[in-house]
């Protein structure tokens, strides 16, 4: 079944701008979806409402079963947050970071899940460094792990690859492909439409707030 559900979501900034036009879509369990789309195209609204960050002006989302605006809490246990900016205490430690975070969730320590999470982020021997000691792509593995630190069902990266070399980006696909394999549901937003097809099992194409087709990666390499 879909773990969200989205109907007929609007969103109206207090400048009267209409960044979501009334868009539905369910994402099923342990999928990987892409939200492909230019810049301006909603992209991060509508993650933000999904994660209850942007006050949304009409239609419904659930996370879990549970709804964004009247159970924000639960809803927001389900789900972790990768921003597009990395934002770290620097000079903090790679185990504190992540630590901290989850005990933001109001959640009594795991470091069983800590551990297994940094593990398989490949930061496991890099516990004890300071943030600020990191290369980028490592401080990128640290803001997932932090994501991770409350075991959500649901992971977004937003533009899990801007500005990164070709390298680093090669990483990241493979590092997605190994949270899906770990059962997690994971949504990215790109602007590249083979990062879409490479990353992805599916794919909503999206532009002035509306979303203009959904479609299994095979079929959509066809329509290009
Ligand atoms: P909401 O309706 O969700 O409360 P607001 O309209 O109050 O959101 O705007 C939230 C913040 O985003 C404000 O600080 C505002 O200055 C800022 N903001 C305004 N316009 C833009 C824009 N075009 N892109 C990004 N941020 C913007
Ligand atoms: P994307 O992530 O696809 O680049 P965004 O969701 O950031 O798109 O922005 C969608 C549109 O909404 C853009 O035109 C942007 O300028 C506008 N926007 C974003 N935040 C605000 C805000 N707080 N107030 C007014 N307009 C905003």
């Amino acid at each position: 079944g879909a773990i969200i559900s989205i109907t007929d979501l609007r969103k109206s900034y207090d400048n009267g701008f209409q960044a979501l036009k009334g868009v539905s879509l369910d994402i099923e369990e342990g999928e990987i979806i892409a939200l492909l789309g230019p810049n301006g195209a909603g992209k991060t609204t509508l993650i933000g409402a999904v994660c209850g960050l942007v006050r949304i002006t009409g239609g419904t989302v659930t996370v879990g079963g549970h709804d964004v605006v009247h159970d924000p809490r639960r809803a927001r246990s389900q789900i972790g947050l990768v921003p597009q900016e990395i934002a770290l205490d620097i000079f903090e430690t790679v185990w504190k970071s992540v630590r901290y975070t989850r005990g933001l969730f109001g959640l009594p320590p795991d470091d069983a899940h800590l551990e297994r999470v940094l593990k398989s982020l490949s930061l496991w021997d890099k516990r004890d460094n300071q943030c600020k000691e990191l290369s980028g792509g490592m401080k990128r593995r640290v803001m997932i792990a932090k994501a991770l630190s409350h075991a959500p069902k649901v992971l977004f990266l937003d533009e899990p690859t801007a500005g990164v070399d070709v390298n680093l980006r090669r990483d990241m696909w493979a590092l997605v492909r190994e949270l899906r394999a770990s059962g997690v549901t994971v949504i990215l937003t790109t602007h590249y439409i083979e990062e879409a097809e490479e990353m992805a099992d599916r794919v909503a194409v999206i532009n002035k707030g509306e979303i203009l087709l959904v479609e299994d990666k095979a079929h959509l390499m066809k329509r290009f």
